[in-house]
């Protein structure tokens, strides 16, 4: 028979690896709170109308990578593909938009996109977010860029680079879109063919296109930002303002558009460069409609999404070789034959009420053989007792390190284990 195994673009997280993750999340909810920003947690499937009312019909996210079936009822329902829809649609369904005033969130959890698997891109993918409802403040905009910034410097990443762009607002859009059709029709022949198809649908995500001959296009297609409304040029200088009053090196690319269709103003993102070809760890912007065109009442809204496989991934080379990620359990609980079992039973239970980590081999194995379990699970000392110990009233205490035997007296085994376990200052 076959094994079974995951599915392409999912991956197990195993233990070690787990620990990664966890360290991950525990620094960020711990800088999420120092910021005021609170946990949402949204599910994980939702009616497909979430996202393609929110993310647009022609986004390349709807069109070619949700994960998009029919349930048993008959409903169209999706796995999420990102965030931001989902926590839109939770915050006018609980009619946030209606008493919330200000509301700041931050959600984590798994995203599903069906792309092609490669380093960095993956079917199910986690993401960290953060949604900022009811402020049209460009110091808003600044305060997730930073937010953004500080997470990154926290994780320990190393040489980011942020860029910017100003995407003007609804009313800007069709004059926006119409000069940039009018610029690609010129060069039609020497877009890709899926940029000939986006010159009829959206022409804005020509300017995200990789492929070398449609960047050269794109070049010069935006180099007058006349279609901006004098309110968002004002709001977008305000925004690079604060940034550089707050010391964070960022960089306007005109040509940044994002995949999603409901940014408008700000809109950004951060890169790797040691990457490779998926090199963006994270990126947001604002969304001043999405609230309403979700049914709720008009509220301004910017966020930010970052990728967390991505930052492992860009941490991995710094951490090769700590053992810091990895703590073991402490010790290892040795009872020597059956009948030390119930012995060892309450040392753990000692153990564990000290709040030492500590773990106990059920089988009554050989002592060699228990031993070579506590060093591959990197004990640091080994807890004896059999018959002999038990006569002697002692616990014998293994430093795992030195190789030393300590026989401690029954009622003070515990302060002499601490003290091995002190670390050496
Ligand atoms: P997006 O929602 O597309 O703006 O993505 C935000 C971040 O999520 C990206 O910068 C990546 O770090 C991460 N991301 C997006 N798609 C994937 C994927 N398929 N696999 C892994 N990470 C992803």
């Amino acid at each position: 028979m076959t094994s079974l195994k995951a599915l392409g673009g999912t991956s197990d997280i195993l233990p070690d690896q787990a620990r990664r993750w966890q360290r991950l999340e525990e620094s960020a909810r711990r800088l999420m709170d120092l910021y005021g920003y609170e946990e949402i947690r949204t599910p994980l499937i939702e009616e497909a109308s979430v996202f393609t009312r929110s993310l647009g019909d022609a986004a390349e996210i709807v069109t070619k990578q949700m994960y998009l079936f029919e349930d048993r009822g008959g409903r169209r329902v999706a796995l999420r593909p990102e965030g931001t829809a989902s926590v839109v649609r939770a915050f006018v369904e609980h009619g946030l938009d209606k008493t919330a005033g200000l509301a700041r969130f931050y959600y984590v959890g798994p995203m599903f996109r069906a792309e092609r698997p490669q380093a960095g891109r993956r079917r199910q993918f986690h993401q960290l977010g953060v949604e900022v409802f009811g402020s049209m403040s460009p110091y808003q905009d600044a305060e997730v860029v930073e937010l953004l910034m500080h997470l990154l410097e926290k994780w320990g990443i190393q040489g980011a680079v942020l860029r910017l762009n100003n995407l003007g607002c609804q009313q800007d859009r069709p004059k926006m879109l119409e000069e940039l059709k009018k610029y690609f029709a010129q060069d039609y022949n020497n877009l890709c063919p899926d940029c000939q198809q986006r010159l009829k649908v959206n022409p804005l995500r020509i300017l995200d296109c990789k492929e070398e001959k449609c960047r050269l296009v794109s070049q010069g297609s935006m180099a007058s930002s006349k279609w901006l409304c004098p309110s968002c040029q004002e709001h977008f200088q305000q925004v690079m303002k604060v940034l550089d009053a707050l010391g964070i090196d960022c960089e306007w690319d005109q040509y940044l558009v994002r995949g999603l269709d409901y940014y408008t103003k700000t809109a950004f993102e951060v890169i790797h460069p040691g990457l490779g070809a998926q090199n963006a760890l994270g990126g947001g912007g604002r969304y001043d409609d999405l609230v309403e065109a979700l049914g709720g009442l008009p509220t301004p809204a910017v966020g930010f999404a970052v990728g967390l496989e991505r930052i492992l991934m860009a941490l991995e080379e710094k951490e090769a070789g700590s053992s810091e990620l990895s703590p073991r359990p402490s010790v290892f609980v040795a009872p020597i034959g059956e009948a030390s079992l119930s012995e060892g039973l309450k040392l753990l239970g000692a153990l564990r009420a000290a709040g030492i980590p500590g773990v106990m081999d059920y089988e009554a194995r050989p002592l060699k053989r228990q031993l070579e379990q506590a060093n591959k699970l990197g004990c640091r000392v080994v807890l004896m007792l059999g018959d002999v110990e038990r006569d002697k009233k002692i616990v014998l205490l293994k430093d795992m390190a030195s190789g030393a035997q300590i026989e401690a007296p029954q009622d003070v085994w515990l302060e002499t284990l601490q003290k091995i376990l002190k670390p050496v200052s």
